[in-house]
């Protein structure tokens, strides 16, 4: 009687999908048994079954229903070198739990291309990753290699690729962070089926492979990795990778793994400036509704210049507190956050930074005050962010004439002299060089 049962299953599965994802997951599974509107079915191995289950759940889930009826269920039996292991009730607590279309693909739905904010420092990898979404695997940039230091949209950007391919295509696409590939490794090696192991990851389409960095020092996992890598190059199959440092400098990993990944393009998430920082705080706040004037965005937008990771985090906390005490978002409450979130990351105060609060202070560009314009209140903010830049850093009179617009060192000495006579002769300019000073050194 099973097999008849399961023979339905699979006619109208096979009206459902594509006909190689049929082949790969449908065709090797065999049924055992059917008792108490149960149908028992083995498959080759635990990698199998996990991938079934959470890639197709729901189409599983609505055959089982209209063939066994409403209380038809599956259990799964998982094939042991010939002999069959149990794996009952686990399989089902999760056949009934996950009743949300989670696919297996480990995919996080939150990181899409359309919320990845994108700027200077990350413009080009967006547009790479958009580009290897249409053809996967065929394409210039087979592997895709993305790095950066933390925070900077590493793993957005390459989970970003994934769930647009699977959204789009028919292919199995996989993400694993390099620390869960190396457990599953050395499990798969403890339990004896490295064979399954290596046979789930080459029958990707698209593997994304975060934080490789992680595979320093381990050399077997390196091993099976390279041999995983080679045979997915070898099938066209698209590999994205994520690293904290760039190829050359990820010392600890094996010479021809680090060459295999600097063979399809590599590129560096950066930074992001102040204008994108803007653009991903204002994002974010749009999305979320978040209540906080135009002025406070501005401030942790000049405030934190670390990573995205932060600039979340100020906000994310911001509202937490607003919420909590009941009060506004105001300029005292988001310093007080912003030397929580960022005091571990204090940064040194330098030219940029005071030209960037100077030019903001007087509502003119940073290029303005590197060019040569030489109107008045121009002229004023070039020589109060010289005096500051004297002031707060080490840097020689020489280098910062050069910081702004290769100026030489007596127009630095004659910008000093002339604050320090508006100073003393100017009570509202004092006021403001007050104000200035307290911004820049409120920093960090
Ligand atoms: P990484 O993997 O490089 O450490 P993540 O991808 O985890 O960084 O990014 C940290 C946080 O910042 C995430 O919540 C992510 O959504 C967000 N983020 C990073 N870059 C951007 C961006 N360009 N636009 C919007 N959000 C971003
Ligand atoms: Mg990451």
């Amino acid at each position: 009687m099973h097999l008849k049962h399961w023979g339905n299953c699979l006619s109208l599965i096979k009206t459902r999908i594509g006909i190689q994802s049929f082949t790969t997951w449908f065709k090797p599974i065999r049924p055992i048994e059917y008792k108490e509107k149960t149908l028992t079915l083995e498959v080759p191995n635990k990698f199998f079954y996990e991938w079934i289950e959470e890639h197709y759940i729901n189409l599983l889930d609505e055959v089982i229903k209209s063939v066994l009826g409403k209380n038809g269920k599956i259990q799964y039996l998982v094939s042991k070198n010939g002999k069959v292991e149990k794996k009952l009730n686990e399989i089902e607590q999760k056949f009934i739990k996950v009743s949300s279309p989670k696919k297996f693909n480990n995919l996080n739905e939150r990181f899409t291309f359309k919320n990845f904010i994108s700027g200077k420092c990350n413009s080009v990898a967006k547009a790479a990753g958009k580009r290897i979404c249409e053809n996967p695997g065929d394409n210039p940039f087979n592997p895709l290699m993305v790095y950066g230091d933390v925070g900077l949209g590493k793993t957005h950007l390459i989970q970003s690729i994934g769930n647009k391919i699977s959204k789009n295509k028919d292919l199995a696409v996989y993400y694993v962070t390099s620390e869960k590939f190396a457990n599953q490794f050395i499990d798969a090696l403890k339990e004896n089926k490295l064979k399954d192991f290596t046979k789930f990851y080459i029958n990707i389409d698209c593997l994304i492979i975060d934080d490789v960095q992680f595979f320093r020092g381990k050399a077997k996992t390196q091993e099976v990795f390279f041999h995983i890598f080679n045979q997915l190059n070898l099938n066209e199959k698209q590999i994205i990778l994520s690293a904290d440092q760039s190829p050359a400098d990820l010392n600890g990993l094996e010479q021809r793994l680090i060459s295999r990944f600097k063979s399809g393009l590599t590129l560096e998430l950066e930074k992001p400036d102040f204008e994108t920082r803007l653009d991903i705080l204002n994002h974010k706040i749009d999305n979320d509704k978040i209540k906080i004037s135009k002025d406070i965005v501005d401030y942790i937008a000049l405030q934190v210049e670390t990573n995205v990771r932060e600039l979340e985090g100020v906000l994310i906390s911001l509202l937490a507190h607003s919420t909590i005490i009941k009060k506004e978002i105001n300029l005292e409450l988001t310093k007080s956050v912003i030397n929580k979130i960022v005091k571990n990351t204090k940064k040194k105060i330098n030219i940029n930074y005071i030209q960037e609060i100077v030019s903001k202070f007087f509502s003119i560009s940073i290029e303005q005050m590197k060019d040569k314009a030489r109107k008045k209140e121009i002229v004023i903010a070039r020589q109060v962010a010289m005096y500051f830049s004297k002031d707060f850093t080490n840097n020689s009179l020489k280098s910062i004439g050069f910081h702004f617009g290769g100026r030489d060192h007596s127009t630095v000495i004659h910008a000093v002299q002339s604050v320090n006579d508006m100073i003393d002769t100017d009570s509202v300019f004092r006021n403001n060089i007050k104000e200035i000073n307290k911004r820049i050194s409120s920093m960090g």
